[in-house]
C-alpha cells in the first residue's frame, strides 16, 4: 500500500480488517467508494455510524436489538417455554430466515474453548441459568456450532441445566461437523432442528 496516497492508504486499510475482505478486494472496495458522488459515500459512512449507536444487545436474550428487549422476547405470539440457544447473533438471523422455530432464543456470545482460555465465566450463561430460574420454561435446544467448542459448550450447558428437570435436546447434525449454523441452508437447518434428541 506504499504506493497509495495517505487516505486512500488508510480507507484500504481500514477495510481490509473486515472479515473475509483480503487486501484485493479492500484495494477494489476503495476504488470503488472513491468513485461514488459524495453523498453516496456518505450515506455507508452514516449507515456504519447509525447501526453503531442504535443497535445494542437485548437485555434478556442477548440478541442485537435496537429496543430493550428485543421484538423476540415481548413477541405475545412466540411460545415462551422454550429457548433456543446459540453463539452468535448471526445464528439467530440463520434460525429465523428458516421460519419454523417460534420459541425463544439465548445468545452465548460465544463457546466455551479451553484452548483460548473462555471458560463458561466468559460466555452469555449466567443469564441463562437466571431466565430458566424466573420463567417457566418446558424446553432448552441447544443449537451451538457442531465443532469442538460448540460440542462442548453443549455438554457444560446440559449438565447444568439437567438438575432443573428442564427437557434439553440437541440440534441433529444435518450440518455439517466443523460447520458454522450461519452458513447452513435453510433445509438443512430445519432438518436439523427436527431431529434434535434429548440430552
Ligand atoms: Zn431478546
Amino acid at each position: 500500500m506504499k504506493n497509495y496516497a495517505k487516505p486512500l492508504s488508510n480507507l484500504i486499510g481500514e477495510l481490509s480488517k473486515l472479515p473475509g475482505i483480503g487486501g484485493k478486494t479492500a484495494q477494489r472496495l476503495a476504488f470503488h467508494i472513491l468513485a461514488l458522488e459524495d453523498k453516496e459515500a456518505a450515506a455507508i459512512a452514516e449507515a456504519i455510524l447509525d447501526a453503531k449507536r442504535n443497535m445494542k444487545y437485548c437485555s434478556v436474550c442477548g440478541n442485537l436489538t435496537d429496543v430493550d428487549p428485543c421484538r423476540i422476547c415481548t413477541d405475545p405470539g412466540r411460545d415462551q417455554s422454550i429457548i433456543c440457544v446459540v453463539e452468535s447473533p448471526r445464528d439467530v438471523s440463520a434460525m429465523e430466515r428458516m421460519k419454523e422455530f417460534h420459541g425463544l432464543y439465548h445468545v452465548l456470545h460465544g463457546a466455551i474453548s479451553p484452548m483460548d482460555g473462555i471458560g463458561p465465566e466468559d460466555i452469555n450463561l449466567k443469564q441463562l441459568i437466571i431466565r430458566l430460574q424466573q420463567n417457566d420454561i418446558r424446553e432448552v435446544i441447544l443449537a451451538t456450532n457442531p465443532n469442538i467448542e460448540g460440542e462442548a459448550t453443549a455438554m457444560y450447558t446440559a449438565r447444568l441445566i439437567k438438575p432443573s428437570g428442564i427437557k434439553v435436546s440437541r440440534i441433529a447434525h444435518g450440518i455439517p461437523v466443523g460447520g458454522d449454523l450461519e452458513y447452513a441452508d435453510e433445509i438443512t437447518l430445519s432438518k436439523a432442528m427436527e431431529g434434535r434428541r434429548e440430552l
